[in-house]
């Protein structure tokens, strides 16, 4: 697996004592790096305009551009140098997309800032620019037919739901908490117009962990993917559904997580191996840092100890909303 990465991202301070620090990504190398896990490490090189346009307005971008010092949101900030740093986190997406495409090969994108809560003209929730839509668009525009876009993190991607509500190429799949933040994500939405069944919604409540993510890959997320037949599969993978993580109240171990992460990497045969993970949240560092790092190590055969094992959740509490996703899908999926 190639890991894209670059140093830029460390100058991202959104405030001291924020939860989106750049300690995040510190960890991680750390912890690849003990691992010999730190090589193949591509960079990129600038932030192009036009691959944000792909996704973003042109006042929003100029916005970040040009504002200085501002607030997008309470916990969103604005600084001179935020510009550069998150378009070269799309940039990364992007990189590792094609990456992957050429080599036909996984791909690891340690994109920060990170990106699905950012939609055409907004951002919010640590995010500016949406690194994984950015992505799935260039893909989209260089030959590929269909993107699968499977979120992991403990939020809904509202910014990803937004821009491809109405568009049946590319597949959003999304497991988050429950009426928590952003507020988005009902299980009863499934996009619109055109795109309508090309988004599903899986939200659990507090609790729901290791088991109930093993029963909706198997139940609804690898069905309706084989489906769909993708071209490539792209992950918003966070860490912030661990049972450490102190922003919500998903109950993931370190090994249920890499359990999800082989899962995809196996469905990811059906593209060709095309699969491409994109940092979004986590914010127990411990947690985060060892997880990615054996998310990568198990591509390279290569074990990460997991010191954060404890099953929390091993009766599927979730069932009753797997079920209801499942009815609610069987509209447009056979299952
Ligand atoms: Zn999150």
């Amino acid at each position: 697996m190639a890991t894209f990465y670059n140093e830029e991202f460390l100058g991202h301070i959104q405030e001291p004592f924020h939860p989106e620090s750049p300690e995040r990504l510190k960890g991680i190398i750390q912890m690849l790096q003990r691992h010999g896990l730190w090589k193949d490490v591509m960079t990129s090189k600038i932030g192009k305009l036009e691959n944000l346009l792909l996704v973003h307005d042109e006042n929003y971008i100029d916005f970040i551009k040009t504002c200085g010092e501002c607030n997008l949101t309470m916990d969103t900030r604005v600084h001179h140098e935020t510009y550069d740093i998150a378009s070269l986190s799309a940039q990364c997406a992007v990189d590792a997309a094609v990456w992957s495409k050429e080599h036909t090969k996984p791909a690891f994108a340690l994109t920060r800032p990170p990106g699905h809560h950012a939609g055409p003209a907004y951002g919010m929730g640590f995010c500016y620019f949406n690194n994984i839509s950015i992505a799935a668009r260039y893909l989209r525009k260089h030959g590929d037919k269909k993107i699968a876009i499977i979120d992991e993190d403990v939020h809904h991607g509202n910014g990803t739901q937004e821009i491809f509500k109405d568009d049946p190429s590319v597949l959003y799949i999304s497991t988050h908490q429950l009426e928590i933040f952003p507020g988005t994500g009902k299980v009863t939405y499934v996009g619109e117009g055109p795109g309508e069944g090309f988004t599903l919604n899986i939200p659990f409540q507090s609790g729901c962990g290791d088991s109930t993510f093993d029963v909706a890959f198997a139940e609804v997320i690898k069905p309706v993917v084989e489906q769909f037949e993708p071209d490539a599969i792209l992950v918003s993978w966070g860490v912030d559904t661990h049972y450490r993580d102190t922003l919500a109240s998903l109950t993931l171990s370190s090994q249920g997580h890499l359990r999800q992460a082989a899962e995809l990497v196996r469905l990811s045969e059906i593209c060709g191996k095309r699969i491409t993970f994109m940092l979004e949240g986590g914010y127990d560092i411990p947690a985060l840092s060892e997880v990615v790092a054996g998310v990568i190590g198990a591509t390279d055969g290569v074990e990460v100890p997991q010191e954060f094992t404890d099953v929390i959740d091993n009766s599927c509490l979730g069932r009753p909303t797997i079920l209801r996703c499942k009815s609610i899908a069987s509209q447009y999926w056979d299952f």
